[in-house]
């Protein structure tokens, strides 16, 4: 089995070292990643240069863009061949509810599976990587079971693992994502000259974290493993949308 590895916070981050590494006895094992921390850059495409793969003394590839960048170049041009899993992370941080719309973790296994290869995004639930030997177990699980029993079509499965030690961990569920409330506001300092600057504010606190959600699974010390889709399209409001163009003067 061939493996392409990537993440989003970087081809330096212990989460991406400890995700390859953990893939190493699976087969033949490809890091690309982003050359700087890219979290948050969801499905975004550099287009306005070029973009080249480098390699690290770890023997990592790193790119001058974002995770899509990495997965869309190394599948189809720089690998040469069609690998046949794609993964990301361990991210620095859970990727749950909305958070999935903008994660770089998630965008690079979206990458993975919009071009056809089945791709799983992992992500560790506390920052600061406690308990990466947990995710590393969980890791290890899923791809073996992946192997054993492979999917009939190919799909893309978002997998947040809480930091908790293996002991406590109290099993996995296959979730559906919950929901936030609105982002809070941006947060507003004063340069060194005095002009306005904005940092991102935290996300929305929780709307919904009811029995099967991520949030849910988490919060029980269980591995949330949510199967994605990518249709943005809302067929339900069809009827609705069409009842209002008829009704326009
Ligand atoms: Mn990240």
């Amino acid at each position: 089995m061939r493996i392409l590895v990537s993440n989003d916070d970087g081809y330096f981050s212990p989460g991406i070292a400890a995700l390859a590494e953990a893939m190493r006895g699976f087969g033949e094992v490809t890091v690309v990643a982003p050359e700087a921390d890219r979290s948050g850059a969801s499905n975004s495409l550099t287009l306005d240069r070029p973009l080249y793969v480098r390699k690290a003394s770890s023997g990592f590839f790193y790119v001058n863009g974002t995770p899509t960048d990495c997965v869309h170049v190394a599948v189809t041009g720089f690998l040469g061949f069609r690998p046949d899993l794609v993964v990301s992370g361990i991210n620095n941080g859970q990727n749950v509810a909305e958070d999935t719309l903008y994660s770089g973790t998630v965008a690079a296994a979206m990458e993975g599976f919009l071009l056809g290869i089945p791709s799983i995004a992992f992500s560790l639930a506390d920052r600061g990587f406690d308990h990466l030997d947990t995710a590393v177990h969980v890791v290890q699980r899923l791809v073996t079971g992946f192997l054993q029993k492979p999917f009939n079509e190919p799909k893309l499965l978002n997998v947040n693992i809480p930091s908790v030690s293996l002991g406590s961990m109290q099993g996995y569920e296959i979730c559906r994502l919950g929901r936030r409330h609105v982002a809070q506001p941006v947060i507003e300092v004063a340069s060194p000259r005095g002009e306005p600057m904005y940092w991102v504010g935290a996300p929305g606190g929780i709307r919904d974290a009811g029995p099967g959600t991520d949030f849910h699974a988490l919060a029980h010390a269980k591995v949330a493993i949510t199967p994605l889709r990518v249709d943005l399209g809302d067929a339900a409001a069809h009827v609705a949308l069409d009842d209002w163009l008829q009704s326009l003067p």
